[in-house]
């Protein structure tokens, strides 16, 4: 039976991108060798990680003075390498907008660092929307939010325009929409949301923003050394940078990112409209900070819930159930889920209503 996978991460990829990478890890390049048994450093390894990082500046439409990274460690290590290497270390003092729990998260390993300023936070309402105003910014070192919060439901749908380096986690919503990239002096996001298998986490890096910072930054955590060594300065994730890889293709044979918009807006409107109809369920957040990523909602009579799941899960619907700190449900919708999916779900919201209202 066909699965609709609604899942948070890892979670849905492009059935293209799955089979190609599944035959590359069988024969990579008719070469007679797998994808991962052939060195990262032979020229058609060399060539993916190349290909990779140009595609993402291509679909980005940003310029040189950026540099693309294939890391690893996730977007938690980057909790770790942004303050490293941007926030000073005699008197600065970085801004972090605090929108639920990976913001928090970021901010935590901040303080490790140095002083950090949280600057707005909507955790008074159990961050169920994004804060508009912030405290003073002025002279912080740089300014870090969150563009969608994969956990709470929200998304950011305007970034605040400061004199100041605006450094993104973009984890969950990457590559669907088409946002002004150069807006943004460093953006980074854990591959398993939008792009490929966790094991990589892209990092897009304005090059004068570095070397500023008097730390003495380790090897692995300094953005310069792996951008002079092309992102190899050890052994890249080969795997997860090759399926990227091919996710970034498939984005560019769509039509690129203003048509993935319209396809991820289209989906997010067809399940809000139900949400939002039907007398069994509530969505969770302010309207306008609505996420088109993952959609949070509860039911307005909790005893059902055994009922609702049975009907979904009848359905072939997989992934549905809220994050474990939050409850409730949520339907993340990322690129790669089809309109055909999302149908499917409202079809069970419906027929949940219709037998028991
Ligand atoms: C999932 C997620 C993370 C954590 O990513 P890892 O790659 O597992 O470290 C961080 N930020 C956001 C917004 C996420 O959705």
């Amino acid at each position: 039976m066909k699965k609709h996978n609604f899942s948070a991460g890892p979670c849905v990829l492009p059935r293209e991108v799955i089979e190609s990478s599944a035959h590359a890890l069988l024969d990579f390049n008719n070469s007679g060798l797998s994808l991962i048994e052939i060195s990262h450093r032979s020229k058609d390894f060399v060539e993916v990680m190349e290909r990779a990082r140009s595609l993402v500046k291509k679909i980005m439409k940003i310029n040189d003075t950026y540099e693309v990274l294939f890391l690893q460690g996730g977007a938690s290590l980057q909790f770790v390498m942004v303050p490293n290497n941007l926030l000073s270390k005699k008197s600065g003092w970085a801004a972090y907008l605090d929108t639920g729990t990976w913001a928090s998260n970021a901010i935590k390993e901040a303080q490790r660092f140095g002083k950090v300023q949280i600057v707005a936070s909507s955790r008074d309402k159990n961050y169920t929307y994004i804060p508009k105003s912030f405290s003073s910014l002025k002279e912080a070192d740089y300014f870090h939010c969150t563009s969608n919060n994969t956990i709470y439901g929200t998304q950011m749908k305007v970034f605040p325009k400061l004199n100041l380096p605006l450094v993104c986690d973009m984890s969950s919503d990457i590559f669907s929409r088409n946002i002004n990239f150069s807006d943004f002096d460093l953006i980074y996001a854990g591959a398993q949301k939008n792009m490929g298998p966790a094991g990589t986490t892209l990092v897009v890096v304005k090059k004068e923003l570095l070397g500023k910072t008097e730390r003495n930054i380790p090897n692995y955590l300094n953005y310069q050394l792996h951008i002079d060594k092309k992102s190899m300065l050890n052994t890249p994730s080969v795997f997860a940078v090759y399926t990227s890889m091919l996710t970034l293709e498939w984005i560019e044979n769509k039509g690129g990112l203003s048509v993935i918009k319209q396809l991820n807006e289209e989906k997010a409107q067809i399940l809000y409209e139900e949400i939002d109809r039907n007398p069994l369920l509530q969505g969770v957040v302010s309207l306008e900070d609505r996420s088109n990523m993952n959609a949070t909602f509860i039911l307005r009579r909790p005893e059902l819930s055994c009922d609702f799941d049975q009907i979904w899960q009848e359905a072939g619907i997989v992934g549905l159930k809220g994050h474990r700190s939050v409850g409730g449900y949520r339907a993340s919708m990322y690129n790669a889920l089809s309109i055909e999916s999302v149908r499917t779900l409202t079809e069970t919201m419906k027929e949940f209503a219709r037998r028991f209202t």
